[in-house]
């Protein structure tokens, strides 16, 4: 086979270029989703009730143990931002809320 093919050569750039790509794609999937996510307003009923807070060192509760936020809660999907308490919304991976949960190691 020529190296001059027309077809190779676009092969090759093509492939180059998803290779190229590929890193960058991956980094950003995550991102995106998370994006796909609104913010949980901080006066959602729910939220409130459950003393949320978007930063942990913030909490006044009384179940507050230092240390814990979303981020080791075992409701937290870290890909998304999604905490399965508030469907449809992200949370904070530094916030906390009285539902925190050590999530399992
Ligand atoms: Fe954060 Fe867990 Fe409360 Fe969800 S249940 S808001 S992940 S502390």
């Amino acid at each position: 086979m020529s190296t001059h093919d027309p077809f190779r050569r676009r092969f090759l750039v093509v492939a180059a270029m998803a290779t190229a790509a590929l890193p960058i794609a991956l980094r950003l999937i995550p991102e995106a989703r998370a994006a796909a996510l609104a913010k949980l307003p901080l006066d959602n009923p729910q939220a409130k009730a459950l003393g949320y807070v978007e930063d942990a060192g913030k909490a006044t509760a009384a179940g507050y143990k230092p240390g814990s936020s979303c981020t080791n809660c075992q409701f937290f999907t870290a890909a998304t931002g999604a905490c399965a308490l508030f469907a449809g919304f992200s949370v904070s991976p530094g916030g906390w809320c009285s539902a925190w949960s050590k999530k399992p190691a």
